[in-house]
């Protein structure tokens, strides 16, 4: 596996499906379920782990997408939110990369480093990242600290 390690944000990072009402409210443009999603898991000890990673030479990116309902003037919204939450979460953290692109675009193609670790909620994406990432690896929100705490 290469040193690299990107992250979905919805449902992998942010609970977005938790925020109340969240469909409709993307389904009539509204951007707020993007920044007021809580944390699925301690932010301060994935910071901790991305930044000491870092060091060790590991690429630290965020591959996410906009909302399946897209107007240029909705995706600059939801970009602004996505990126707003990550400032205000995991702040300390300076990405190497940030990917924020249309819904459905594969995974895969977006990351500049191939062959590194994808944390995705998603089992689709996860596959498809695996097939076009032969020497990658993909593995769900679940898993993150666990996963992290392995690598060197
Ligand atoms: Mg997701």
């Amino acid at each position: 596996m290469e040193k690299a390690i990107y992250f979905d944000m919805d449902g992998t990072l942010a609970n977005l499906y938790g925020v109340e009402g969240w469909l409709d409210k993307l389904r009539n443009y509204d951007a707020s379920p993007f920044v007021e999603a809580n944390t699925l898991l301690n932010m301060q000890a994935l910071a901790h782990r991305l930044n000491t990673l870092q060091k060790n030479g590991y690429t630290i990116g965020i591959i996410s997408w906009l909302s399946m309902e897209s107007t240029a003037e909705y995706d600059e919204e939801v970009t602004k939110a996505k990126l707003d939450w990550l400032s205000i979460h995991l702040g300390s953290v300076k990405f190497d990369e940030i990917h924020i692109e249309k819904y459905g675009t594969r995974k895969s193609t977006l990351a500049q480093v191939k062959g590194g670790l994808l944390f995705d909620d998603n089992p689709k994406i996860r596959k498809e990242w695996i097939k076009n990432n032969p020497s990658g690896w993909a593995c769900s929100e679940k898993e993150i600290l666990i996963v992290l705490e392995q690598l060197k």
